[in-house]
C-alpha cells in the first residue's frame, strides 16, 4: 500500500530521515514510535506530500507520489493530527464534510454519509449534526476530527498523535474506538506517537525508530519478547 525506498530528508545538513526501507500492508494499522526528534512526524508527512524527501522514492498504491497532484494525493488519504482544528463557524456536518463537498457529492450523500459516520462512533445524529465545535468536549471533537479523515473513504489514514492532548480517560476511550473502527473498516493506517501502551494497544506492527532510521519493525508481541537490542529494552522499559 505505501512503500519507502531509500528515502531521506535533510533540513540544511541535519539528516532528519536516513536511507529508510518501510513497506506499509494494506489494512495494517503500523505504528511509528520513538525518541522525540527521531523523525517520525517527517516520516509521515513525507506520505502525504506536507514534507518533500531529498532523496528516495515513496509509492502509494503503486504510483510514485512525487508524480501525483499534491491535492488529489492529500483528499485521498486522511489525516489526523493532535490540535484538530474543527472550523469554528461551521456546523458538524460542515465541518465532518469538507472533503466530499471538494469532491462534489451531491446534499443528500453528504448528509447521509456524515449521520452514518456519527453514528459509528455512538454520537446521535440528530443530537449532534447540526452543533458547533465549541458546543463539543474536546474528545467529542477529536473525534469528529477522525470521521473527517473518513468522510471521503480513504484507504489510508495518517495520524499524528491523534490523542496527545487529551486526558487519560478520553484519551483511552478514543484508543478502543479507533481499534473498534479498525476492525470495521480495515484501513490502511500510519499512526505516530510517543506512548508505548497506545502502541502496543492499537498497533498490528509497531516501527521503533531512532535517528531517522528503523531499529526494529515487529509485531507488539515479537517487540516485548525479543527486542533487538539494548536501545529497545530501554526505549520500552522507560516509556510504560
Ligand atoms: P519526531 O516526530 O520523531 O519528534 P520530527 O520528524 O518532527 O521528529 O523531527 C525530526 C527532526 O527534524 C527534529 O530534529 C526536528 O527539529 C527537525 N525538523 C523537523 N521539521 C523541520 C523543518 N521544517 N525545518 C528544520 N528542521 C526540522
Amino acid at each position: 500500500m505505501i512503500q519507502f525506498e531509500k528515502i531521506t530528508k535533510s533540513f540544511g545538513d541535519l539528516v532528519v530521515v536516513d536511507k529508510l526501507d518501510l513497506h506499509v500492508k494494506e489494512g495494517e494499522f503500523l505504528v511509528l514510535i520513538g525518541p522525540s526528534g527521531c523523525g517520525k512526524t517527517t516520516t509521515l508527512k513525507m506520505i502525504n506530500r506536507l514534507v518533500e524527501p531529498t532523496s528516495g522514492d515513496i509509492f502509494v498504491k503503486g504510483k510514485n507520489v512525487m508524480e501525483m497532484d499534491p491535492v488529489t494525493l492529500r483528499r485521498e488519504i486522511g489525516y489526523v493530527i493532535q490540535q484538530i482544528g474543527l472550523f469554528p463557524n461551521m456546523t458538524i456536518q460542515e465541518n465532518v464534510d469538507v472533503v466530499p463537498r471538494l469532491l462534489g457529492w451531491d446534499k443528500e450523500r453528504r448528509i447521509n454519509r456524515v449521520r452514518e459516520l456519527l453514528s459509528l462512533v455512538d454520537m446521535d445524529p440528530e443530537l449532534y449534526t447540526n452543533r458547533y465545535p465549541n458546543e463539543l468536549s474536546g474528545g467529542q471533537q477529536q473525534r469528529i476530527g477522525v470521521l473527517r479523515a473518513l468522510a471521503a473513504e480513504p484507504s489510508i489514514i495518517l495520524m499524528d498523535e491523534p490523542f496527545g492532548a487529551l486526558d487519560p480517560i478520553t484519551r483511552e476511550s478514543l484508543q478502543d474506538e479507533l481499534k473498534n473502527l479498525q476492525s470495521k473498516l480495515h484501513k490502511t493506517i500510519v499512526f505516530v506517537t510517543h506512548d508505548m501502551d497506545e502502541a502496543l494497544k492499537l498497533a498490528d506492527r509497531i516501527v521503533l525508530m531512532k535517528d531517522g532510521n528503523i531499529v526494529q519493525l515487529d509485531t507488539p508481541e515479537m517487540l516485548l519478547r525479543k527486542p533487538a537490542n539494548d536501545f529497545v529494552v530501554d526505549f520500552i522499559g522507560k516509556h510504560r
